[in-house]
């Protein structure tokens, strides 16, 4: 699903975000990507959805050799992945559910077809009743949850997420964590950088640590670890 097989990135500036990393992972895997600010998890992310390209080495997602891809093909690669930021990033000027058919109007689905995934991806993150809401009138939660529905509406492969609970409090951060092992369930493969600790310890999956753009640990079952 991802092969990441000698990859260097290294940025305009010199900054060596990525040193030489090889890693797997499989269709169905929930895996944490954890380490210090800087260490080259973002970079890692930007990679896969070709944000950014490698110095060298080989990216593949889902058979697909991210690095070689024409420009044109960048909008089918994206399709193949639900992306989830830190700060939800919604459109302030839509309601929830606009959010989230904004996904598929972009991809000239059908009207009745978008009204009924809508419903049905609000109903998974038990949100139908704030279909109408804007976000500004969502708490933090509810807007990540919208976040989510918008990312798997197009029933991606892979949900990627760069901190999704960074900016919510214990208790709805388990609610989140709740919603992407639900997902993950469903086949979908979850990818999530994350700072909480708490949270990569209760969950006992997957822990790639990078540190200084290298892994240093990839462990099945893992724990965060010491790391900041
Ligand atoms: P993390 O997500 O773990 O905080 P990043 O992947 O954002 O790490 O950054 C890894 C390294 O690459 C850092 O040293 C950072 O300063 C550098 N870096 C990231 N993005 C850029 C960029 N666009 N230009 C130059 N250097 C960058
Ligand atoms: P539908 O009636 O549209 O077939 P489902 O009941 O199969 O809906 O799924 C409900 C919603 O959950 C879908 O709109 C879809 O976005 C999401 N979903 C279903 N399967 C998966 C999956 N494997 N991964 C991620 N999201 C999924």
């Amino acid at each position: 699903m991802i092969y990441f097989r000698d990859v260097s990135k290294i940025y305009d500036n010199g900054s060596v975000a990525l040193d030489h990393v090889t890693v797997h992972i499989e269709k169905g895997e929930f895996v944490f990507v954890v380490g210090a600010s800087g260490a080259g998890k973002s970079t890692f992310i930007k990679l896969l959805s070709h944000e950014e390209l490698p110095s060298s080495g080989t990216v593949v997602v889902n058979g697909i050799e991210v690095n070689r891809i024409a420009k044109d093909r960048v909008p089918y690669l994206r399709r193949k992945m639900g992306i989830v930021f830190q700060d939800f990033r919604l459109l302030p000027n839509k309601t929830a559910a606009e959010n989230v058919a904004f996904a598929m109007e972009v991809i000239e689905t059908p009207r009745k077809v978008i009204k009924e995934r809508v419903h049905n991806v609000l109903d998974l993150v038990n949100l139908v009743g704030k279909a109408d809401a804007l976000p500004q009138n969502l708490s933090g939660g509810e807007q990540q949850r919208i976040a989510i529905a918008r990312a798997i509406v197009n029933r991606p492969l892979m949900l990627i997420a760069d901190e999704p609970t960074g900016n919510l409090d214990p208790d709805t951060s388990r609610g989140i964590m709740d919603l992407f092992t639900k997902i993950n369930h469903m086949g979908t493969t979850v990818l999530m950088v994350t700072h909480d600790k708490q949270m990569v310890d209760m969950m006992n999956k997957r822990v790639i640590e990078i540190v200084d753009g290298r892994i240093v640990r990839d462990e099945q079952k893992g724990a965060y670890g010491d790391e900041d």
